[in-house]
């Protein structure tokens, strides 16, 4: 019989989006015409722009045709997508990242997952707290011990951005705009993390999925755009949360060239070069049809559509945070990012709040506790609701 990894067995088992559906489906059972409002979930409820969609069409009938049939796309993504995403996403905003330092994934979550093949055992690893549950599952998964990973506590205190360590760390993970507090690093805090970062030999791994919904001026929206950046840092981006591309799958890992991990006796290692053969041995590629897509993304008429696309959920996030400010609860995110993170009243736990706001609103949130001990006393909830949703929370709320 085969032996299970144990690490994988070692890490506790998520229970939080069972324990939410468990709870809405008993008090449905109670209830039955109870509205409920899911607002838990981070996932995107408009449609795809329709260039994006014009583009899957034209991308399908050349599949259709031995002409112009595709197989098995460049390792790293094709340079159509590589080149606009240089040009549009870095260049365009001052960041020195070429095309060949880009890589098109089929999602953020797989690249981040992925990219801990490249690291050895014996890194000290630090993860912020709250914190997106992927970076440590998949470090945990990976085999690093607990004791290799340095939980690091982010409060009110910084606006929940991450202070500068004090421990020497060799990877540091960092989420700007950040999931699940909706608060975003400005430009100061960042330059400070990044010349930590390059005092100690830190790598870091910038998680920007969310860059697209940054507006303040101060807010850097790529690690990037702060100088020396490229020499400490790798960058994901992901098309699921800027163009709806849950469902699709499409994404970018920026690995600079020059970017150096070491071995165990010294000697330099090119990571990008480590992370083009990790790629090319266990991924064969994002769909032909899925990064023209993403191309389409640049067009005028994809980024016209796109910005609207944006423009709807920041009305949401907006609505939602001042439906909660208006019950005096301190309310935190919401202006950078598609995520209001509510401080809970009264002395209650994220799960009693929770469950107050389900039994008598129908509201359904993401208890802060499951990003983590530091998320304890809060709740989380998802800019990305339909507006109907929205209207009816703040008629509850009102009530
Ligand atoms: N990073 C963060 C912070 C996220 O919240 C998510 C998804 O919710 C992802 C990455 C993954 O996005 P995807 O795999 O859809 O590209």
């Amino acid at each position: 019989m085969a032996f299970a990894n144990q690490s994988f067995l070692d890490i506790p088992e998520t229970y939080l989006f069972s324990m939410i559906s468990r709870r809405v489906d008993e008090v449905l059972r109670r209830r039955p015409d109870l509205r409920i409002l899911r607002m838990g979930i981070g996932d995107v409820t408009r449609p795809l722009p329709p260039a994006c969609v014009a583009a899957l069409h034209k991308a399908t009938d050349e599949m259709a045709d031995a002409a112009t049939f595709r197989g098995y796309g460049p390792e790293q993504g094709y340079l159509f997508l590589r080149e606009a995403a240089a040009r549009e996403e870095y260049q365009a905003r001052g960041c020195d990242i070429a095309p060949d330092e880009i890589f098109v994934g089929d999602g953020s979550k797989n690249d981040i997952a992925a990219f801990v093949d490249l690291f050895g055992q014996h890194n000290r690893i630090g993860i912020p707290d709250p914190v997106y549950p992927v970076y440590l599952d998949s470090v945990r998964i990976a085999g690093f011990s607990p004791l290799q990973v340095l939980l690091l506590p982010c409060t009110a205190d910084t606006d929940f951005a991450l202070p500068v360590p004090d421990t020497r760390l060799d990877i540091l993970y960092l989420c700007s705009p950040n999931n699940p507090t909706g608060t975003a690093m400005n430009r100061d805090r960042l330059a400070r993390l990044v010349a930590y970062a390059r005092e100690h030999g830190t790598l870091v791994l910038f998680d920007a999925a969310y860059e697209a919904y940054v507006q303040s001026p101060d807010v850097p929206r790529s690690i990037y755009e702060i100088p020396g950046a490229r020499d400490v840092a790798v960058e994901f981006r992901s098309y699921s949360k800027t163009a709806g591309f849950t469902g699709l799958r499409c994404s970018l890992s920026v690995v600079p060239r020059g970017l150096l991990a070491r071995t165990r006796v010294g000697h330099d290692v090119d990571l990008h070069r480590l992370w083009l053969r990790r790629q090319t041995t266990k991924f064969n590629g994002c769909p032909y049809i899925v990064q023209r897509a993403a191309e389409a993304v640049y067009t005028p008429e994809g980024k016209a559509q796109v910005a609207a696309l944006i423009d709807g959920y920041r009305e949401t996030t907006a609505r939602i945070r001042a439906a909660f400010a208006s019950l005096g609860n301190p309310v935190y995110g919401g202006v950078d990012a598609p995520y209001v993170w509510v401080r809970v009243p009264g002395g209650m736990t994220s799960q009693e709040y929770f469950d107050h706001l389900l039994e008598r609103y129908g509201i359904v949130g993401t208890p802060g506790s499951g990003f983590g001990a530091c998320g304890e006393g809060y709740i989380r909830f998802s800019g990305f609701s339909r507006p109907a949703d929205v209207t009816h929370l703040e008629e509850v709320l009102r009530s």
